[in-house]
């Protein structure tokens, strides 16, 4: 097996609250372990362009509580190319860094498995995404935050939308993915949720708006930005169906992404950090780190970065039976 002694961190991708927990749980687990460490500015484009600075511990004193990453995150349409990658393979080897460790989603773990395949260097991966979209893993790194932070506005425009008895439509983040929607939806009370995973079913949607009619004066409806038709179509479908609703659009846009990372995406984020400098000093490659059941997990980056349906069948009733 060979040695390792040298270990580079990234964060790439979109940001996610929790990434600075998982980068201060790398980086002092090398320190832990005798290892010297670095960190790559801005992601892949750092790699591509030599922008790597040596840790230690004190480097990422005080970022646990902190949401974006200290390391900035970026997309690089030169690590796509191989000329890219080569030059960022040289420049790794300059410093002598023998692995890395990648905080990112499926985008990063596929660039990370080019660079694997062409340069032969060991890299694992931390899920770090608010999406809660890779397999491997029961939740990402970021996901609790977000969810947190879309019922925290929902609460707050379930107050106005009550005094005014209005009809929200809520846009939340969710490119390919109905989780944060779903979710957050269940914990907010709202009447309907609207995912990409689901054909909607608007006729079953306004029979039930209008039968919650007699309870409830306020209704919200969740809809995932990645759904088929987006929070304005829907808005627009149902004044046209009850002109006399006063029907307002909010889309959360990107406070969903900022914020303290909750305790749980924390201590997800240290014990796959942890977990990560453990595995690439035992010998492992090409595998995200993850967290199953309660237990550290590896899974390899071709499996990870499949978009599993983890959307769960029952959860989705429980809008329904729980909207009356
Ligand atoms: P998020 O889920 O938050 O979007 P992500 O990791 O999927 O995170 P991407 O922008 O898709 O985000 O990917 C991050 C970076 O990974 C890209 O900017 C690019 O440098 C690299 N990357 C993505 N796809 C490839 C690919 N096919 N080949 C090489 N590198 C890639």
């Amino acid at each position: 097996m060979r040695t390792i002694k040298n270990i580079a961190v990234l964060t790439s991708g979109g940001d996610s609250p929790g990434m600075n927990a998982g980068i201060r749980a790398v980086v002092r687990t090398g320190i832990y372990n005798d290892l010297n460490m670095f960190g790559v500015l801005r992601g892949y484009d750092g790699l591509v362009k030599g922008e790597i600075v040596p840790m230690d511990a004190k480097s990422v004193a005080n970022i646990i509580q902190r949401g974006g990453t200290i390391l900035k995150t970026a997309r690089s349409e030169e690590f796509k190319t191989y000329e890219g990658r080569k030059q960022a393979y040289e420049n790794i080897k300059t410093l002598g860094i023998d692995a890395l460790v990648v905080i990112g989603g499926d985008g990063t773990f596929t660039g990370a498995s080019k660079f694997i395949e062409e340069f032969d260097i060991p890299i694992i991966g931390m899920p770090g995404t608010i999406d809660n979209d890779l397999a491997g893993t029961d939740f990402t790194i970021g996901y609790d935050t977000a969810i947190n932070t879309v019922v925290d506005a929902v609460d707050k425009i379930r107050d106005t939308a009550e005094s005014h008895d209005r009809v929200f439509v809520i846009e939340v983040m969710g490119r390919d993915s109905g989780l944060i929607a779903l979710r957050s939806g269940i914990s907010t009370g709202a009447e309907a949720v609207l995912i990409p995973e689901l054909t909607v079913d608007y006729d079953a949607i306004m029979k039930r708006l209008d039968k919650s009619r007699k309870n409830k004066s306020s209704r919200i409806i969740i809809v995932a930005e990645g759904d088929k038709e987006g929070g304005e179509v829907v808005a627009d479908k149902i004044k046209e169906n009850f002109p006399h609703y006063d029907v307002r659009l909010s889309i959360l846009g990107h406070i969903q992404r900022g914020g303290r990372p909750s305790c749980m995406d924390r201590v997800l984020a240290s014990r796959l950090g942890v977990a990560s400098v453990e595995g690439l000093l035992e010998g492992r490659r090409g595998e995200m780190a993850g967290l199953i059941c309660g237990q550290v997990q590896f899974t390899p980056f071709n499996k990870a970065i499949k978009h599993i349906d983890k959307i769960n069948e029952n959860l989705t009733r429980i809008v329904e039976i729980l909207s009356l």
